[in-house]
């Protein structure tokens, strides 16, 4: 998540919160809405970024460290995500990050009172920026193989791969888009070879460092209990 300085519609500074990789406004601290800075199916006038400082009372408020004031949208959301993110972790997967996904994960948790939808995106976007922190991560001295990683909000990147891992075969040719979990990599006088095996599938294959980059795409680091 990144923050900016956005200008409203009728002039007032609000404190912005952006998709790090898209550059999308997804919302503002305050319960405001994006709609205050940006027009349905239109695009954020770069112009209404701005170093001025905050004018929104409840963006101020959302920032100060008055404790009535009405909470931070984002680090709200900053809760709410590593709340998931534990509770997924507990169970050995990643979490769903659609809106139903959201739903049952709140209620998985129990609680008392669980977050507004509308805070959904906001919370979405934590869990994919702690979601890509991990995929990018893996444990020291594993030979360094890259494959793609499409962050679940947008954008993609070049993440390493670790023992743990499942990764996608790209089916864009095939149509076979089955997923792996690498059981081993390692520094072979050939080079990096990385061993995968699949589910009800008993015998382990090999694929050569440029191949594996070639034909797959990285799903997820596995889950850190592991
Ligand atoms: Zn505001």
């Amino acid at each position: 998540m990144k923050q900016s300085n956005v200008t409203g519609h009728r002039g007032d500074i609000h404190d912005g919160l952006f998709n790090s990789h898209t550059g999308f406004l997804i919302d503002l601290a305050c319960d405001a809405g994006r709609y205050e800075v940006v027009h349905p199916y239109e695009r954020l006038d770069p112009a209404r970024i701005t170093e001025a400082p905050l004018s929104c009372p409840s963006c101020k408020a959302a920032n100060s460290t008055d404790p009535t004031a009405p909470p931070h949208r984002g680090r709200l959301a900053l809760e709410h995500a590593k709340a998931v993110l534990a509770c997924a972790d507990q169970r050995g997967y990643p979490p769903p990050l659609d809106d139903e996904g959201l739903r049952l994960a709140f209620l998985a948790l129990g609680l008392e009172d669980p977050p507004a939808e509308r805070l959904y995106p906001l919370i979405r976007e934590h869990l994919t920026d702690m979601l890509t922190d991990r995929a990018l991560t893996v444990p020291e001295g594993i030979p360094s193989v890259l494959v793609h990683y499409t962050r679940y909000t947008g954008g993609t990147l070049q993440a390493p791969i670790g023992v743990g891992d499942r990764l996608m075969h790209d089916g864009i040719a095939s149509g076979n888009w089955h997923v792996v979990k690498v059981d081993a990599v390692e520094d072979t006088a050939d080079g990096v070879v990385v061993t995968v095996s699949e589910k009800d599938w008993p015998h382990p294959r090999k694929w050569t460092g440029p191949d594996i980059t070639r034909w797959f795409l990285k799903l997820d680091r596995a889950p850190s209990n592991a």
